[in-house]
């Protein structure tokens, strides 16, 4: 579930150009990276052997759907001309699967899942894996979906189709990863080499602030463990030179941060509440400051936040996830409902706690993957493979009619694929499985497309609505 009422969220000036999708589908950033790959026409697996003997594949599906006639490719699957069919059924619709609760839960793969994402990449249709989980790299991520399914990381059923909660930062405006951002979440110095990755040029850690300044957190400051990693503060700033927090006269080696980046769920509650409350009550993101806007009634939302405070981005915003404990955990939006609890506190029930989203059921994100279903896995069957993986003939939108969102999340998952609504018109239908974190027999908080037993099962909804009327759990799972 997640704690998205009530949430202030306004599409940042440097992100606004243009329509929001058009100011996030500009940056070449987005791009696919050289190695990704689709499946070539004369090496996808025969229809015979995903659909069996009976299978009834062929024209490409109008709407409304219809079943899809076979005849004349039976007997003929295998050759060029019936691969090249296929992949022109398939070549407008896409998957998006959420990860944990649907393709494994806790440590343990979803059956039949490997053998269905193999037999999907084999047809050469495009998907990518939308999780809200964040904290590590895309490709560590990749390893621990492996891992848990019994595959190899490097195959390219798996690879270079993650998207995580902080991956839209990537395609972040240089002059944005110029700026200095304080970043935090479960491994903080972690969390910054990433951003260093992404191409951010300054991150600090509430580390770096602790041990910059010892009278910044008057309590067990865990700086021999959580807290044992730091750097110096970059370009010389520092977080102790301002000793009159009113002053308007600010010494020019000031800590000032510009973005406030919480990159998944804090370990240290109390110290990144701490240095966030802050830099949101700051003169400009001067550390040490406080804004004399604040609680200004002639103000919009009473002057907190109106003072050029650094902008506060949430990776995600689920309240809870799903692991091996039979109670579900708090996450990244437990954090945010204890920093609104506070801020609401501080500001005496006056001030809307302003932030972005990232993350499902956010549009960033679904407009993030969207753009990478457009570009990564385009004209499947006809680009030449080696090509795709130089990363040569990615740079053409391939138009979209349909992407069907597989998760198990009401709050995210299906929220989010229910409320988007891309500008090239593709339709988002939401899948809701019964392997995560919704409990069967409930009536889910925002209303699926259709409700299935696992994420196997939602394929075959899928390809079904698509008119392939004949594919089987059986067919789909039969190994690849
Ligand atoms: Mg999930």
């Amino acid at each position: 579930m997640m704690a998205g009422a009530g949430a202030c969220i306004r599409r940042p000036s440097w992100l606004a150009s243009g329509t929001g999708a058009g100011a996030l589908r500009s940056q070449r950033a987005w791009l696919p990276a050289a190695g990704r790959t689709v499946c070539a026409s004369t090496t996808c697996t025969p229809a015979k052997r995903l659909f069996g003997h009976t299978s009834r594949l062929g024209e490409r599906v109008v709407k409304p759907p219809k079943a899809v006639s076979a005849d004349g490719l039976t007997g003929q699957a295998g050759t060029p001309a019936a691969s090249h069919t296929l992949h022109k059924v398939f070549s407008d619709i896409a998957f998006a699967f959420d990860i944990d609760g649907v393709l494994y839960q806790g440590h343990r793969g979803i059956p039949g899942a490997r053998e269905m994402l193999r037999a999907i990449h084999a047809l050469g249709m495009r998907y990518v894996f939308l999780t809200n989980g964040g904290g590590a790299h895309e490709d560590a991520k990749v390893r621990s979906l492996a891992r848990r399914l019994g595959m190899k990381d490097d195959e390219d059923a798996l690879r270079g189709r993650v998207i995580v909660s902080h991956t839209p930062m990537r395609g972040w405006a240089d002059s944005v990863k110029e700026q200095t951002v304080l970043i935090t979440g479960s491994h903080p110095e972690t969390a910054r080499q990433i951003a260093i990755e992404y191409g951010f040029k300054r991150a600090v850690t509430p580390a770096d602030l602790i041990h910059a300044n010892d009278k910044l957190y008057p309590f067990d400051n865990l700086k021999d463990t959580l807290h044992s990693q730091s750097r110096p503060l970059p370009n010389g700033k520092s977080a102790s030179s301002i000793e009159d927090a009113y002053s308007a006269d600010v010494p020019p080696n000031a800590l000032q941060i510009d973005k406030i980046l919480v990159w998944n769920d804090p370990r240290d509650w109390s110290l990144d509440i701490q240095v966030i409350h802050d830099l949101l009550v700051s003169h400009r993101g001067y550390l040490g400051t406080v804004s004399s806007k604040n609680g200004d009634a002639t103000l919009p939302n009473y002057g907190w936040q109106q003072d050029g405070q650094p902008e506060l981005w949430i990776s995600n915003l689920d309240l809870f996830w799903k692991t091996d404990y039979p109670v579900n955990r708090f996450g990244t939006g437990a954090f945010v409902e204890a920093l609104r609890g506070v801020w609401s506190a501080v500001t005496q029930g006056a001030a809307e706690l302003e932030f972005h989203a990232l993350g499902k059921p956010s549009e960033y994100t679904y407009e993030y993957a969207h753009e990478r279903l457009l570009h990564d896995y385009g004209d499947v069957g006809s680009v030449n493979a080696a090509a795709v993986q130089r990363g040569e003939g990615t740079r053409t939108r391939h138009p979209l009619r349909r992407v069907y969102m597989i998760g198990d999340n009401p709050e995210s998952d299906i929220r989010g694929a229910n409320g988007f609504e891309p500008a090239d018109g593709t339709e988002w239908k939401s899948i809701l499985v019964k392997t995560g974190v919704w409990r069967a027999g409930t009536e889910p908080s925002h209303r699926p497309d259709a409700v299935v037993d696992d994420v196997v099962d939602g394929i075959v909804w899928a390809l079904r609505n698509e008119g392939v009327v004949d594919v089987t759990r059986e067919a789909l799972t039969r190994g690849a």
